[in-house]
């Protein structure tokens, strides 16, 4: 399996499998991908259930949204997407509103009408105190104001991250727009949607490639002393595990999924719903039918599959879905880049690879980008199309 190796992708989630797929397309190469999990696809990774016939995103809601250009005509040759747009809604003391922040929101939240001027100018009253926010607090308050802060955020992000959003780096909050129009989209890019035949599909057509031989339930470990010293390997798990976390480990947020099946055609009236109490122990609950409403038949019928979202600290076993950004982390993480340079046929990427807090774009982005600035060249080959 190994002899004359030249390309090992290590995880075949999005990133992995994009690369793996340029290797084989434009190099005309053969590239052996692995991935420890029995699937492909990452956390992306899809199924039907087999008693409703729901399409069911395993490791929580992946919506596909972007705008950038060069990403959605690469992914567009794999799959079509659907034209569903998402929508949020979110729990707290006992009432529903849009997420994120809108005019119907502060509407609902306030119990009074406003003008897109009078939500600015509500949301901007603290603007002043914090003009050089140091952590997601501050930050939020700038952009919202106390109460709505209060209400729709400290919880949720205490929940989501077991720490105080005082010690929580800025930048986690701009994830989310605050609009002061009726717009209750949850992403602003113009283009948005889920695959249409599902994300298996889109995983399948990636990889179907002749020359891309894909093997699940391998992990790296257990091959790397048979991997040839002249073989380019392309690492998208977790940098510091392959380390061996010799000068640390990084922090990571971790998830665990509560799965149901309910004897009702609709249990919550749409995919995804937030809980913003602190009492409440989950942070979301997903509906997935909701995504497929064109599927007539599993959409229709009176069963549906809701899976509740925990976070959970991440502990070596479990999955590691959230990189935790602040200063400890950003150093630690320079030492494993620097132990990495020194290793000229080992490169890292990927939402685990690269530690960084990606949606699926961005990190087909950054695939596609490393694939030209550092796998061509070494070809020698000039730029991909
Ligand atoms: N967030 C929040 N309330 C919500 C939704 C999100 O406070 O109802 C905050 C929370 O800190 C979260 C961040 O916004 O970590 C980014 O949310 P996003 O929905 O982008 O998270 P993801 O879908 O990637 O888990």
């Amino acid at each position: 399996m190994f002899e004359n190796l030249r390309y090992l992708v290590v995880g075949a989630g999005i990133t992995g499998s994009v690369i793996a797929e340029r290797i084989a397309a434009v190099l005309g190469e053969r590239v052996l991908l692995i991935d420890k999990r029995p699937h492909t696809g990452g956390n992306c990774h899809s199924s039907i259930d087999p008693e409703t016939g729901i399409e069911t995103h395993m490791y929580g809601s992946h919506i596909f949204h972007t705008s950038i250009e060069k990403v959605w005509e690469y992914i567009s040759r794999f799959s079509a997407f659907t034209s569903y747009r998402h929508k949020v809604l979110i729990r707290c003391g006992g009432k529903t509103f849009f997420m994120p922040i809108n005019l119907k929101t502060l509407i609902d939240f306030f119990g009074r009408n406003f003008s897109p001027d009078q939500a600015r100018e509500l949301m901007a009253q603290e603007r002043d105190a914090f003009t050089h926010p140091r952590n997601l607090e501050e930050k939020a308050i700038s952009l919202i104001g106390r109460p709505l802060y209060e209400t729709f955020i400290a919880g949720y992000t205490q929940k989501q991250w077991g720490r105080s959003p005082q010690d929580l780096p800025a930048d986690i909050i701009t994830r989310l727009p605050v609009r002061t129009n009726f717009n209750t989209d949850y992403f602003n890019d113009p283009h948005q949607g889920v695959p249409k035949d599902g994300y298996f599909t889109l995983f399948d057509r990636l990889l179907s490639h002749p020359k891309i031989e894909v093997r699940t339930g391998t992990d790296f470990r257990s091959i790397r002393d048979q991997v040839p010293a002249s073989c380019l390997v392309v690492y998208t798990g977790m940098i510091d595990e392959y380390f061996d976390h010799r000068l640390g480990a990084l922090d990571w947020r971790s998830l665990s999924f509560e799965w149901e099946t309910l004897p009702t055609c609709d249990f919550q009236g749409t995919t995804v719903m937030n809980y913003g109490d602190v009492d409440v122990p989950f942070t979301r609950i997903h509906e997935f039918k909701h995504y497929h409403p064109e599927r007539r038949e599993p959409f229709e019928l009176e069963k549906t599959v809701i899976c509740r979202e925990y976070p959970a600290q991440y502990v070596p076993g479990r999955e590691a879905y959230y990189p935790v950004n602040n200063t400890r982390n950003q150093e630690l993480l320079a030492g494993y880049q620097k132990l990495a340079k020194q290793n000229t046929s080992l490169l890292f990427c990927g939402r685990l690879g690269s530690y960084r807090y990606w949606d699926m774009d961005k990190a087909i982005e950054s695939a596609l980008d490393l694939f030209e600035r550092e796998i061509l060249p070494r070809a020698g080959k000039g730029s991909a199309k």
